[in-house]
């Protein structure tokens, strides 16, 4: 790659000019941002989510670039038939952003069998449904990118989110594995791990607990909540030709609140 310009494309390094990405989660948060990101950069962005009105709003806010398709991850066997349509409608999927998540605040011994699954099947079983349906396209084409949505939970412990931080952990451990097997196969896989973000999630974690909000601050070297965008840009690095030597990665783009003491 020359310094300025991809050799084979001819964009610049941070372009996403020509991909298609599908982003789950993309109508609210960062799922959102990401999007926005995404757009910005020339990527073409379909997002999915299981209530259409945010997905409707969130198309109409990124403009001509964007669609939406309503989708459940959890819903295993509805993948393929997800990634046919976004495929046939606006070509080959070139980049999968895993961000779809739920949150579950209680305590470790409190938390039942059902709401452990949940958590899982959401975060873990979805995305796997997903890589499996959109990867072998990637692996043909020798082109792809995909993305997962870690967390602080990823990295460190937090109590009272046992269900989320082990999926947010087996995410990590997806990411590696995948690059392995992926990576010599012209797929990257890379995830970011958000710190704490200004979103409905991380509001709802919050609510009623100041002393929390308070803990995360101070060991914030940045001193402030992330905003949205902040993990959209590093997606965009991430999935564009900038980042083409980087995969099995777990970024943090928290403030410095992981190193933070
Ligand atoms: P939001 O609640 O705004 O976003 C979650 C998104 O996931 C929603 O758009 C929701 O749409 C979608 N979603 C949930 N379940 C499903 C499902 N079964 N199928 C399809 N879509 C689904 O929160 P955030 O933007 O904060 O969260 C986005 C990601 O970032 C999550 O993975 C979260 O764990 C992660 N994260 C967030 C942090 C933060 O501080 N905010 C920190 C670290 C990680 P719908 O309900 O319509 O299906």
């Amino acid at each position: 790659m020359a310094i300025l310009n991809d050799a084979t494309t001819g964009r610049l390094p941070f372009s996403l000019a020509g991909e298609t990405a599908l982003i789950t989660g993309g109508g609210t948060g960062i799922g959102l941002a990401i999007a926005q990101c995404l757009a910005l950069a020339g990527a073409r962005v379909v997002l999915t989510g299981r209530r259409e009105e945010p997905l409707r709003r969130a198309v109409a806010e990124i403009g001509s670039a964007a669609g939406y398709v309503v989708h459940d991850v959890t819903v295993l066997d509805q993948a393929p038939l997800l990634v046919r349509q976004v495929e046939e409608h606006y070509g080959p999927v070139s980049i999968l952003v895993n961000n779809a998540g739920i949150h579950l605040k209680k305590p470790a011994l409190q938390t039942t069998e059902t709401e452990f699954l949940e958590v899982f099947q959401t975060h873990i079983l979805g995305a796997h449904a997903l890589i499996r349906a959109v990867a072998p396209g990637m692996i043909e084409r020798r082109q792809g990118s995909i993305l997962f949505v870690a967390s602080m939970a990823s990295l460190f412990g937090i109590p009272q989110v046992i269900a989320y931080t082990a999926a947010k952990s087996a995410c990590v451990g997806m990411v590696r594995g995948l690059a392995t097997e992926l990576s010599p196969l012209g797929v990257r896989v890379n995830a970011i791990a958000p710190g704490w973000i200004e979103t409905e999630m991380s509001r709802q974690a919050m609510r009623g607990d100041p002393a929390r909000e308070q803990k995360i601050l101070s060991r914030t070297p940045l001193g402030r909540f992330g905003e949205p965008a902040d993990i959209g840009w590093a997606a965009v690095y991430l999935c564009s030709s900038a980042g083409r030597f980087v995969t099995g990665v777990v970024l943090p783009v928290d403030g410095g609140v992981s190193i933070g003491f």
